[in-house]
C-alpha cells in the first residue's frame, strides 16, 4: 500500500477498453482507501483506430495518384505504379494484366523470373485467373499449401500469392497479382489494404484508358479512321526534321477522287460516305506500316513515304490508283460502282524543305494529274503549273 503512486492499467472488459487507476490514500483517521476509477476508452480508441485507417487510405491514394500524373506512356505508367503498390503492400512480386479485346494482356511486372513470364504468355496461369475472375470476392487469395500443388507457382518459390480483380462498374478491366516469397498471414488488415489498392488501381486505370481514348479520338477521323489533318501536319513536320537530321529523302503524295461530286449527286451523300470509308481503308492496306495515311479533306487522303524516293513513290502510289480503279464499290441500292483518284507526289528535299513548299508541289502536281485527264498520278517537276 504505497501511497505515493497511483497504479494505472488498460483492461479490456466485455466489448469494452478501460483505463483503470487505482488510488491509495490514507484517510486522517487513518484508514487505508482504495478509489479505484474506471474510465471508459472504446470510443477514443475506435476513433484513434478509424484515424490511422484513414491515414493510410490518404496515403495510398496520395502515392497511387501520383504515378498517373507523371507520365502519359501506359506502359511507364503502370510499371510505376507496381513500384509504388509494392512499397506500400509491402510485397517484392507482383504483375497486372489488362483486358485487352477479352484478353487478359501482361502490362507490367517485378521481381517475377523470365521463365515464369514465359509461363504467362503461355497462358499457364489462365485456369488460376479464371477462378479469380469467376470469384464474387474482393480477393483471391492462394497460401502456401495451395500454391504447393501448382507446380510453376511452387517453382517460382511463392509462398502466398494473392490476385485483386480490378473492376469499373461490375465489369473486370483487369488484374492485381501480388506474391511473395515468404509466408504472409492473410488477416483483416491486409485484406483491407489490398482491397483499397485495387480500388484505386482500377479507378487510375480507367482514368489512363479514357486518357487514350481522347488522345486517339483527337488524332482521328471519324469517317474513315485514318490519321486526321492535324495529325498529319505533326507528322510532316517531324518527317521533315528527321529527313533534315539524316541526310535522307521522303516523299509525299495528295489523292483526290476523281468526280466525287457526280458520285454524291447520283448516289446520294450516304454512298458517298461509304466510298470514301472503302476508299481509305484500300490506301491504308496497300501502305507500309511506316507510311502515314491520313484524309486530307473532304474527298482528298494524303501519305507520307518516309525513305521513299519520288520514283518509288510514283509506282507505290498508281498501285493504289489501280486498286482503287479495279474495286466494286456498293452503293445503298445494290448497284456497283467504279470510281477512279488522281494523285499528286512531291518528295524532300528537291521540291521543298517545307511543309508548305512540299504540300504545294503535290497540290501542283495533282492539278496537272486532273488536267491531263485524271485518272493518273503525276509527279512534281518544278514545270507542273
Ligand atoms: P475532281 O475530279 O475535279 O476532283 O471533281 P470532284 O467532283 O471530286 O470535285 P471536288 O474535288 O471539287 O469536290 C469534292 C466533292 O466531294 C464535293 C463534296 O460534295 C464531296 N465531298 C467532300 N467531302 C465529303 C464527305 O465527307 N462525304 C461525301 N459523301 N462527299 C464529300
Ligand atoms: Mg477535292
Ligand atoms: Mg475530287
Amino acid at each position: 500500500f504505497d501511497t505515493s503512486e497511483d497504479v494505472k492499467d488498460r483492461f479490456r472488459i466485455g466489448k469494452g477498453e478501460y483505463d483503470v487507476a487505482i488510488h491509495p490514500t490514507v484517510s486522517s483517521d487513518g484508514k487505508k482507501i482504495l478509489s479505484v476509477l474506471f474510465y471508459d476508452v472504446s470510443r477514443y480508441l475506435a476513433i484513434e483506430k478509424e484515424l490511422v485507417r484513414r491515414n493510410r487510405e490518404l496515403m495510398v491514394i496520395n502515392t497511387l495518384s501520383g504515378a498517373f500524373i507523371s507520365s502519359y506512356d501506359i506502359d511507364k505508367v503502370i510499371g510505376n505504379l507496381l513500384e509504388k503498390i509494392l512499397i506500400i503492400t509491402d510485397f517484392s512480386i507482383g504483375w497486372i494484366m489488362l483486358a485487352d479485346d477479352d484478353r487478359l494482356v501482361l502490362k507490367g511486372h517485378r521481381g517475377v523470373s523470365q521463365e515464369f513470364l514465359g509461363n504467362l504468355n503461355e497462358g499457364d496461369l489462365d485456369d488460376f485467373i479464371w477462378s479469380v475472375l469467376d470469384t464474387p470476392e474482393p480477393l483471391y487469395i492462394l497460401e502456401q499449401s495451395q500454391i504447393r500443388n501448382v507446380p510453376f507457382l511452387k517453382k517460382e518459390g511463392f509462398a502466398f500469392l494473392g490476385a485483386i480483380p480490378l473492376k469499373v462498374s461490375d465489369s473486370v478491366t483487369g488484374i492485381l497479382f501480388l506474391a511473395s516469397g515468404s509466408e504472409r498471414s492473410f488477416d483483416f488488415d491486409l485484406a483491407s489494404l489490398m482491397d483499397l489498392v485495387g480500388n484505386q488501381i482500377s479507378l487510375i486505370v480507367e482514368k489512363i484508358r479514357l486518357f487514350e481514348e481522347t488522345r486517339r479520338l483527337a488524332i482521328t477521323d471519324d469517317l474513315t479512321g485514318l490519321h486526321n489533318v492535324r495529325f498529319f501536319y505533326r507528322s510532316l513536320e517531324s518527317e521533315i526534321a528527321r529527313a533534315r537530321r539524316y541526310n535522307d529523302t521522303f516523299s509525299l503524295v495528295i489523292f483526290d477522287i476523281d468526280d466525287f461530286k457526280v458520285v454524291n449527286d447520283t448516289y446520294g451523300h450516304q454512298a458517298g460516305d461509304d466510298i470514301l470509308k472503302k476508299v481509305a481503308e484500300i490506301i491504308l492496306n496497300s501502305s507500309r506500316k511506316s507510311d502515314i495515311v491520313a484524309r486530307y479533306g473532304g474527298e482528298e487522303f494524303v501519305i507520307i513515304l518516309p525513305r521513299t524516293s519520288k520514283t518509288e513513290a510514283l509506282l507505290h502510289a498508281d498501285r493504289i490508283r489501280q486498286q482503287v480503279e479495279g474495286y466494286d464499290f456498293d452503293t445503298n441500292n445494290q448497284i456497283k460502282v467504279n470510281i477512279t483518284i488522281s494523285g499528286g507526289i512531291s518528295a524532300f528535299p528537291e521540291d521543298g524543305e517545307s511543309a508548305k513548299d512540299l504540300l504545294h508541289a503535290a497540290d501542283m502536281a495533282l492539278y496537272c494529274a486532273k488536267g491531263a485527264g485524271k485518272k493518273q498520278v503525276v509527279f512534281y517537276t518544278g514545270k507542273n503549273k
